[in-house]
């Protein structure tokens, strides 16, 4: 089930965005503290107003909400709210049960709170937040308060992949508790909200705009993670990286796996050690998964088996399961190549410069290199250019010098990050003038069009922009996983 959290100031907009979210959700949590306080007071008739089930949470600030109330008077504004047609009502775990007997005119005695609840079938979530780390005594709390015979929800914030394999787990160690809600918190937590069926959280929270932290959108959780269409037969791939959720390939992956029927979703995990992850892709049997910056060469002493590419460019972008190993390859350079793959064959392009000597750019020489291009590497550090040209038997110069070769190769490639955030004005060799025939290659991809970009496309050439490269490679990665062709009727948004 996917819940959407309601942070509007009024009932109606909360109605609102109940309407604009209803396909993609099964549940809302309305969030009193949120709503002004001539609307807390209506706010017992929010349910019967919306066709879906409601969560009543009136959330105090220490556990990250907005409610200033003093405790008793939280509580009372809880009690009388909880009076209308709603599913749950959210109990922080601390709450005593003396604290939870309130006056009321139409009974002699006091009530008891939780008491009246379970008599209308309403019911109790009894939640946990933790906003510092993962408490070690996470299962034995969990198991506590679901002895009660509530709901527990424990909210929790995951600071490593070690923290995250710890709520992965809760699966095996609490299989007996069958409803419960687990939530990882903050940038780590993100696999673990989209995964929630497998720790073994029974919903998601989701948001209509910004959310919590980590908090990801009702319509990017069911339209692009499918999370509640997720279960035991769903294949897990994903995209490890520090840091990772810039990255367009889920807009690459998950659509392909859509549109032709494969039963798998893609999940960027943030990856601070490349080991622990290894453990959690044991766990999750995990299928197959991409490899960004900086994990490129840390991933290749768990590699069963590398191809040619991987070893000469030292960088594996695309880790696969073949049996009971794990096989790494390098789709950038095959994706690199691809759209030039014709002039190459064909003889016209014969000769190249390539600005930068970084990451990419080794996977740019070595792929022309190894098709017969001749390549000149200039670089800002000139040492960096010299050591990958001696590696694959190229020239260098410096940055300087770019215009000696003005006129003079068939291909320019760009491959420097400059002409992205935060450089986005910037251009690597502004006195470099293009002739207007050779073929420009630009491998940023975000912004669509660079400085360098807009210059040469000026000049009359051919300019291949980074988004290109970017959705073959994927491509390339979605056939190694799937052993499908990508879906040409599917065009990914970069
Ligand atoms: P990297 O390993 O950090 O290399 C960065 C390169 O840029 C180095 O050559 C560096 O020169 C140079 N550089 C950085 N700042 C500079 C500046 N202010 N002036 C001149 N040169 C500068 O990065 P990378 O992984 O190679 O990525 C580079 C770019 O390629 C990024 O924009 C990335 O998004 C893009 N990329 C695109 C694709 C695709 O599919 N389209 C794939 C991979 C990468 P020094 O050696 O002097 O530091």
């Amino acid at each position: 089930m996917l819940c959407l959290t309601l942070t509007g100031s009024t009932l109606e907009e909360n109605r609102a965005l109940v309407q604009q979210n209803r396909k993609w959700i099964s549940l809302a949590e309305l969030r009193l503290d949120y709503l002004q306080a001539d609307e807390q007071k209506i706010a017992s008739s929010f349910p019967s107003t919306v066709d879906i089930p409601v969560i009543l949470t009136l959330r105090r600030q220490s556990d990250g909400g907005k409610c200033t109330l003093s405790e008793k008077q939280r509580l009372q504004t809880l009690y009388e709210s909880a009076k209308g047609d709603f599913a749950f009502v959210d109990i922080e775990e601390d709450v005593k049960k003396s604290d939870l007997k309130f006056k009321d005119p139409l009974f002699e005695n006091k009530v008891d709170f939780e008491l009246s609840l379970r008599q209308r079938g309403v019911r109790i979530i009894r939640s946990f937040h933790d906003f510092t780390c993962v408490p070690a005594d996470i299962y034995g709390r969990i198991s506590k308060l679901a002895a009660k015979g509530d709901i527990p929800k424990v909210a929790v914030t995951p600071k490593s992949m070690i923290d995250v394999i710890a709520l992965f787990r809760a699966q095996q160690e609490l299989s007996s508790i069958k409803e419960k809600i687990i939530i990882g918190m903050g940038e780590f937590g993100v696999c673990t909200r989209i995964l929630y069926k497998k720790c073994g959280s029974m919903l998601s929270f989701c948001s209509a705009g910004e959310g919590a932290p980590g908090q990801l959108s009702a319509q990017v959780m069911s339209e692009l993670y499918r999370a509640d269409k997720l279960d035991e037969k769903t294949h897990v791939f994903g995209i490890i990286g520090n840091p990772v959720y810039h990255t367009a390939s889920p807009r690459i992956h998950n659509p392909g796996f859509e549109a032709i029927h494969y039963n798998a979703v893609y999940v960027p995990f943030l990856v601070d050690s490349v080991r622990a992850f290894f453990k959690l892709a044991e766990m999750l049997q995990i299928h197959g998964f991409s490899v960004t910056v900086p994990h490129k060469r840390n991933v290749q002493p768990y590699l069963g088996r590398i191809t040619r590419e991987v070893k000469q460019i030292g960088a594996c972008n695309t880790v696969t399961r073949i049996q009971n190993m794990w096989k790494g390859t390098n789709t950038d350079y095959y994706g690199f190549l691809a759209p030039i793959a014709d002039e190459i064959a064909q003889g016209s392009i014969r000769t190249a410069l390539v600005i930068g000597a970084g990451g990419a750019s080794r996977a740019v020489v070595w792929a022309l290199h190894n098709h017969g291009v001749k390549v000149t590497i200039i670089n800002r550090s000139v040492e960096h250019a010299k050591l990958l040209s001696d590696e694959t038997m190229s020239s260098f110069d410096s940055l300087e010098h770019c215009n000696r070769y003005s006129g003079a190769v068939d291909l320019v490639v760009q491959t420097t990050s400059v002409g992205m955030a935060p450089n986005l004005d910037e251009d690597p060799v502004p006195s470099f003038v293009f002739s207007g025939k050779e073929i420009v290659y630009e491998l940023v991809y975000q912004p669509k069009e660079t400085p360098f970009f807009r210059r040469a496309t000026q000049a009359g050439c051919h300019v291949i922009g980074g988004a290109q490269m970017l959705i073959e490679q994927g491509k390339l990665q979605f056939e190694s996983f799937t052993g499908y062709h990508y879906p040409h009727w599917v065009h990914p948004e970069i």
